[in-house]
C-alpha cells in the first residue's frame, strides 16, 4: 500500500536533527546524520537512482524522466534540520482530527494556545487534520513536511509510470537554519537546470524573490579625561552611538514594516567612553533601497561629525546577499509553471516575498534558479508550529503537477 504524506511526516519529526549556531563541524550537528541516512535507506528502498551521501550531509538522488521529449531536469530540495531557536528532541506529535474551529490547547504544556485570532488560516481548516507538537517542542514541520512531500511525490510517479515526466533530482541538506544550507554545495553535485526549494508556508504561495540584505557597522572614537577636569575636553563615544541609533527612522524597523518594506535594524550597541561600535543590518527587496539606506546612515554620520568635531564617527557597510528575484525575471517560467502547478491541484496561487534569504536565493546567485513551493507549515521556529494533513496533500499535488507542467511545456 502506498505511503501517505502523513505516515512520511509522523516518522520523520520524531528523529531529532537540531542544528547549531557556530559549529565546528558541518553538519553542526551530528544527530542530523540520523536522518540523513534514514532517507538514504528510504530513498534506495522507494526506487530513487544514484542515491548519494557525501562527507557534507548532502543527500541526492534521481527519478530518472520517461519523456519522449528532451525536458529541463527540475531538482526539488528541502533541509533535514530544525531551528537551534526551540527544542526538537522528543517531539510528540499531535493530531487534532476534524477540526471545529476555535484555539487549539496543546496537551503537554496548557499555556501553549495556539489562538484561532492570531492564525487567520486556521478559519480555512474545518473539517481537516492539525498536526502540532503536544506544546514542548517545536513540531519540525519546517522543514521536515517539505521532505515528506517531495518522496510522497516521487512515490505517486513510480506508482504512475504511465504519467510523463522528464527527470527529477532529490536533494536533502543539512544547517539551513544556520545559514551554511549550500555552504559546501556546488552546483554540479545538485545536477539540474531549475530547482525548487519546498520550505514555504501557505497553501497556495510560490516565492520568488527574497530580501537584499547589508550588514553596515558605525565606529566611533571619543575622548576619556578625568570626569571632574572634563569640561570641554572630553568626548563620549557611546552617547553620540546612542544619538546616531536615535536618528535611524523608527518606523522603518523590523517590529514597524511588513509586506514588501524594507528596514534598518541596530543588531548591537557596545561601547565605553573612548570606543562605541553600532552593529546593524539593513534590507530592502530594491537595491536602490539598499544604497539609499546606506545613505542615509552616512547623512547621519555627516551630521554628527559636525555636532562632534573631535570625535572619529565611520560608517562600513558590506553587501550580504541580493534578492533572486532579478534573476528568475530573466527567465521566469520556473515560478509561472510552479503557479500554474498550484491552480492545477486546486489550490490559489499567490507569489509570496520572502522577509529574508533563504538556500534557494544563494543556488539562484549561483545559476540555479530556486523559487519556494509551500509545504502548508506555519508558525516556524516555535512551540506553537503546526500544519494540516489537507494542505500537505496539497503541496504534493502541486509537485506532482510541476513535474507534469514542465513536461509539457517542454
Ligand atoms: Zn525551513
Amino acid at each position: 500500500m502506498k505511503e501517505t504524506v502523513l505516515d512520511r511526516f509522523l516518522r520523520y519529526v520524531k528523529v531529532n536533527t537540531r542544528s547549531q549556531e557556530d559549529s565546528e563541524t558541518y553538519p553542526s550537528t551530528a544527530c542530523q546524520w540520523d536522518l540523513l541516512r534514514l532517507l538514504e535507506k528510504e530513498m534506495g528502498a522507494l526506487g530513487l537512482r544514484d542515491v548519494e551521501l557525501d562527507r557534507w550531509g548532502y543527500l541526492t538522488g534521481t527519478l530518472p524522466g520517461n519523456s519522449p521529449k528532451k525536458v529541463p531536469t527540475v531538482a526539488f530540495i528541502g533541509h533535514v534540520d530544525t531551528s537551534p531557536e526551540v527544542s526538537g528532541e522528543g517531539v510528540k506529535p499531535v493530531l487534532h482530527k476534524n477540526y471545529q474551529g476555535g484555539d487549539l490547547v496543546l496537551p503537554g504544556d496548557p499555556e501553549q494556545v495556539i489562538q484561532a485570532a492570531e492564525n487567520p488560516n486556521l478559519a480555512l481548516q474545518i473539517g481537516h487534520t492539525i498536526v502540532t507538537s503536544d506544546g514542548t517542542t517545536l513540531l519540525g514541520s519546517d522543514d521536515k513536511a517539505g521532505i515528506a512531500e517531495i518522496l510522497t511525490m516521487v512515490d505517486h510517479f513510480l506508482a504512475h509510470p504511465e504519467i510523463k515526466r522528464g527527470a527529477v533530482r532529490v536533494l536533502f541538506t543539512p544547517d539551513e537554519e544556520v545559514g551554511m544550507g549550500t555552504a559546501h554545495l556546488e552546483l554540479a553535485r545538485v545536477a539540474a537546470d531549475y530547482a525548487y526549494t519546498v520550505d514555504g508556508g501557505e497553501a497556495g504561495e510560490i516565492e520568488n524573490e527574497t530580501f537584499n540584505a547589508a550588514a553596515a557597522t558605525l565606529t566611533v572614537k571619543g575622548f576619556n579625561v578625568h570626569p571632574g577636569y572634563a569640561k570641554d575636553k572630553l568626548v563620549h563615544a557611546s552617547r553620540i552611538a546612542a544619538r546616531f541609533v536615535e536618528m535611524l527612522p523608527a518606523l522603518a524597523a523590523p517590529e514597524t514594516t511588513a509586506g514588501r518594506q524594507g528596514y534598518w535594524h541596530p543588531l548591537s550597541i557596545q561601547g565605553d567612553i573612548s570606543n562605541a561600535t553600532v552593529k546593524m543590518i539593513l534590507r530592502d527587496f530594491e537595491w536602490e533601497g539598499i544604497e539609499a539606506k546606506v545613505k542615509y546612515l552616512e547623512h547621519c554620520a555627516e551630521v554628527l561629525r559636525a555636532q562632534f568635531p573631535r570625535a572619529g564617527i565611520e560608517v562600513a557597510w558590506k553587501e550580504q546577499y541580493r534578492n533572486m528575484r532579478y534573476p528568475i525575471e530573466k527567465d521566469p517560467k520556473v515560478v509561472d509553471y510552479a503557479l500554474e502547478a498550484a491552480r492545477r491541484a486546486g489550490v490559489e496561487p499567490k507569489l509570496h516575498s520572502i522577509r529574508g534569504g533563504t538556500d534557494g536565493s544563494a543556488l539562484t546567485l549561483k545559476g540555479l534558479l530556486t523559487p519556494n513551493i509551500f509545504t502548508g507549515g506555519h508558525n516556524f521556529h516555535s512551540k506553537q508550529e503546526w500544519n494540516s494533513v489537507e494542505w500537505m496533500e496539497a503541496a504534493v499535488r502541486t509537485l506532482v503537477e510541476t513535474v507534469k507542467v514542465w513536461e509539457e511545456k517542454a
